[in-house]
């Protein structure tokens, strides 16, 4: 799946977002079975090795917003 919005640099997430275990947008724990797979990311950095990343985000994309603007 291609994600609709342009992921956050992984810079700015959390190790719980780039597990998939947090949304990556307003980084809320996402229930199991219950998060949309963004798909994985290759990340190449500008020193080291490219690695993937595992961005999820909540199923209700409405509420994740309006917790995204509050943060
Ligand atoms: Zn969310």
């Amino acid at each position: 799946m291609v994600p609709v919005r342009q992921l956050p640099a992984i810079s700015d997430t959390l190790e719980q977002q780039q597990r998939g275990w947090a949304c990556v947008w307003c980084r809320t724990w996402l229930p199991v079975g219950l998060s949309t797979d963004l798909g994985q990311q290759r990340v190449t950095p500008e020193t080291g090795a490219s690695y993937l990343w595992f961005p999820r985000e909540c199923l209700d994309t409405t509420a994740c917003a309006e917790r995204e603007v509050d943060q």
